[in-house]
């Protein structure tokens, strides 16, 4: 494949033009397809890759190629680099894998290869999260792995001692950064807040977030059998895709688009409305509730924090003097 008359690249193709050379991949244990989908950086997950057919410059890597005097481990001087012991048992690794990933003890985790480092970021151990959650521990552990590997570097290159306090904020800094929250805001006729969801999800475009939120209520009326409701959102693009069949929608809300239309088709009574940005200050203040606590929630009119009672107040006493 001739990625460059092509005009294409990707991380893939490097993976395919370069596995032919390394050839590491035929007896491999790691999922790479999972690896490649991983909701983390391009750039994360070249790194992960290069792990996982250890084709990292570590100073046992290139103890076997050229004749280096000292192998040990640049971060504690300890033990010879090798893989597993720089990014799982170096004493700053675990330091830094304890206060910036949830407190997780690199030293308990079984892994004896690269391959096993990357199989950890794909699948990370249940005990530290939900199912639906696990995009995000991966996601922390690619950082962490990205960031040891960085620290090293700066090491000997630089020979800048080592800030595990910045890095741990530098990680905690591109996860946040990483990150969009969907919100809905379920109201009655009245205009009273009967129900509020938030999600956190992995970033994207704010059309493409804002059209997975409305793909997200519809799944929920769908779910608590709402017959008749009035679906709002304050994306002008998006809604006016869903009111007009005949135009293409942008290539990258296609896909939902079609299926917010499918599933509304079981809803009795539906409308699409589109709204002004400050007529629906709930959503977006779920929405930045979510996003600063990093946690998906659901909560109903008689449990709402005190911030959002506020914003759901005056958005009625708005709602009731249009009505
Ligand atoms: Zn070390």
């Amino acid at each position: 494949m001739d990625i460059i008359s092509e005009g294409h690249f990707s991380v893939k193709s490097v993976s395919r033009v370069s596995s032919s050379h390394i050839n590491t991949q035929v007896s491999s244990t790691v999922a790479w397809k999972k690896l490649w989908n991983l909701k983390a950086p391009e750039t994360i997950k070249m790194v992960l890759w290069r792990l996982g057919v250890n084709a990292l410059p570590t100073r046992v890597n290139l103890l076997k190629r050229v004749d280096i005097h000292d192998p040990t481990c640049l971060l504690c001087q300890g033990c010879i680099e090798s893989p597993c012991h720089l990014f799982l048992r170096c004493l700053i690794a675990k330091a830094l894998w304890f206060s910036a990933c949830w407190g997780f003890r690199a030293k308990d985790v079984r892994a004896d290869s690269p391959e096993d480092i990357v199989n950890l970021v794909i699948k990370p151990p249940d005990a530290l999260c939900r199912v639906a959650d696990q995009w995000k521990v991966s996601l922390v552990m690619a950082l962490t792995l990205e960031e040891i590997w960085m620290m090293r570097n700066t090491e000997l290159h630089l020979k800048s001692k080592v800030d595990l306090r910045a890095s741990t904020q530098l990680i905690q800094r591109r996860f946040r950064d990483s990150m969009t929250a969907l919100a809905v805001v379920a109201t009655d006729r009245g205009g009273f807040i009967c129900n509020v969801w938030a999600k956190v999800s992995p970033l994207r475009s704010l059309l493409q977030a804002k059209t997975e939120a409305l793909l997200w209520v519809v799944q929920i009326a769908k779910q608590e059998r709402w017959n008749q409701v009035a679906f709002e959102g304050d994306s002008q693009v998006c809604f006016n895709s869903l009111s007009n069949s005949a135009a293409t929608p942008d290539w990258s809300i296609q896909t939902t688009i079609s299926n917010i239309r499918s599933l509304a088709e079981v809803i009795h009574h539906s409308s699409f409305v589109w709204i002004k940005r400050s007529c629906n200050a709930t959503a977006h203040e779920v929405a930045r509730l979510a996003l600063n606590s990093r946690f998906s929630f659901v909560f109903n009119k008689g449990n709402l924090p005190p911030a959002l009672a506020a914003v759901c107040k005056e958005d009625y006493l708005r709602y009731s003097s249009l009505v």
